[in-house]
């Protein structure tokens, strides 16, 4: 921020806004706010080690997640399968082009990104190859967070919509699980991600391209 005060020396609570000199804690350590008791600060235990494995355990499930069978169908008294790509294959092929893309960019695309981006930001920490344009990379990826978990909300849709157009039994199938494990893999990377020690990291490694607003 482009003003005189170094907002890296304070911490704002975010339940009731009060404003406290930032402290400086041992990993495992947390700060809590005196006037509300929520959580301030936390130092997450391996932050970079947790998060790395598993961001590259979440993408090794991705393609089964993708293309095994998610769920069973009896249509006309013959069962079949259908993965998740199979389900946006169908929603094209009957028309339903923008419920498809949406499926595809935030059950798919969105996801793959974010994992992605989190395995590379853990690289980048992990072997020492730190460069300023991680500032902007990280900056992108927090932004992403805000659409963490709308992949449970499209699986839906695409169930929902499948059971819709052909009025179906469904059963439960591999594809589901890996497609379970994925998303756990995906919350436990972004959970065990220390984000403010990373920003200070940053912060310490190019002091002089961090001014700009980064939260
Ligand atoms: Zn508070």
């Amino acid at each position: 921020m482009n003003n005189n005060m170094n907002t890296s020396l304070f911490v704002a609570c975010q339940q009731c806004d009060a404003l406290y000199d930032k402290p400086q804690l041992k990993q495992g350590q947390l700060a809590k706010c005196n006037r509300c008791g929520s959580t301030l600060v936390e130092r997450k235990v391996d932050s970079i080690e947790r998060s790395f494995h598993w961001s590259l355990a979440g993408l090794i499930l991705m393609l089964p997640a993708i293309l095994l069978p998610i769920m069973g169908v009896t249509l006309a008294g013959q069962f079949h399968q259908a993965s998740l790509f199979d389900c946006i294959l169908v929603l094209i092929d009957r028309g339903f082009f923008m419920i498809a893309c949406l499926v595809f960019l935030f059950a798919i695309a969105v996801p793959i990104v974010r994992l992605s981006g989190a395995l590379y930001i853990c690289y980048c920490f992990k072997f020492n190859r730190l460069k300023p344009s991680l500032l902007s990379f990280f900056r992108a990826y927090h932004h992403l967070d805000h659409w963490a978990m709308l992949n449970v909300f499209m699986l839906g849709i695409v169930v929902s919509m499948y059971k819709l157009l052909d009025d179906t039994e469904l059963s439960i199938n591999l594809g589901l699980l890996a497609f379970i494990l994925w998303l756990i893999c995906s919350t436990m990377s972004a959970a065990a991600l220390d984000q403010d020690s990373i920003w200070d990291k940053l912060e310490r490694a190019f002091p002089r391209s961090c001014d700009n607003e980064h939260c």
